[in-house]
């Protein structure tokens, strides 16, 4: 079994397309994994929805899935995320809110556990530092899993001989991890539709169930073609700027 493993696609439906399209010409993909965020940022919310919907993915909700069905408010949004939030909300239907709303904060299947942030404060926390990685493997159930957010591809591995007790690892197009080692794993595939790591390209990675490997891919897209729409759109501007820098 190969899951195509996506977080942060925010509205990036070019991104998203390269994503799908690179994960088929490596095989066949037998299910995608979200780790939320797919709104907010970008141009093309619905057309996203849609396209994960259609793809039958494991979805959790991410705090722009949130902002974007006004389940929460903005104020711990930066200005330009927030005004993103509230151009979100005005293009969702009732129908797409529902849904979003209906997500979970975290899903387990098999020996995976997902969520957007962290098991500790599931839409909020970045899981970025051996405190936080620490506290997350506490409140694991399951031996592996996978989180979102930070929008940097990153590798947690619990090691109790490790003086932080845990080893915390960016992750770069090609790197493969080996996730059957007997302690628990967590991985975050980056984001495929604002990556905020220097590189540029969407971010995602691929499980395979057969080899028990996680394999993290960084592809080329049309980034004009997004930067285009949200301009059309009048969303601010930084937001389109950081998708020529990965920042
Ligand atoms: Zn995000």
């Amino acid at each position: 079994m190969r899951a195509a493993v996506v977080s942060d696609i925010h509205a990036n439906l070019a991104a998203l397309e390269a994503v799908f399209d690179h994960a088929e010409d490596l095989g066949p993909v037998d299910a995608v994994w979200n780790l939320g965020d797919c709104v907010g940022y970008g141009p093309q919310p619905s057309e996203c929805i849609a396209r994960l919907r259609e793809a039958g993915a494991l979805w959790v909700a991410g705090n722009h899935e949130r902002a974007a069905t006004g389940a929460i408010d903005t104020d711990d949004f930066n200005p330009s995320a927030a005004a993103a939030a509230r151009w979100t909300k005005v293009q969702l239907d009732a129908a797409e809110k529902a849904f979003l709303d209906a997500l979970p904060e975290t899903a387990e299947q098999g020996d995976f556990v997902f969520v957007h942030g962290t098991l500790r404060w599931p839409i909020w926390e970045y899981l970025l530092d051996a405190e936080t990685a620490r506290a997350h493997f506490s409140l694991m159930a399951v031996p592996f899993g996978f989180v979102g957010h930070t929008h940097v591809p990153m590798a947690a591995v619990e090691d109790t001989r490790a003086p932080e007790g845990c080893r915390l690892t960016r992750l770069r197009d090609g790197d493969v991890i080996q996730i059957d080692g007997g302690t628990k794993i967590v991985l975050n595939p980056g984001s495929v539709g604002q990556p905020r790591d220097g590189d540029p390209r969407a971010s995602y990675g691929i499980y395979d169930s057969d080899s028990m490997t996680f394999t993290l891919h960084r592809v080329e897209y049309d980034i004009g073609a997004t930067q285009r729409l949200m301009e059309d759109a009048r969303l601010p501007s930084w937001l389109s700027e950081r998708l020529s820098i990965g920042r």
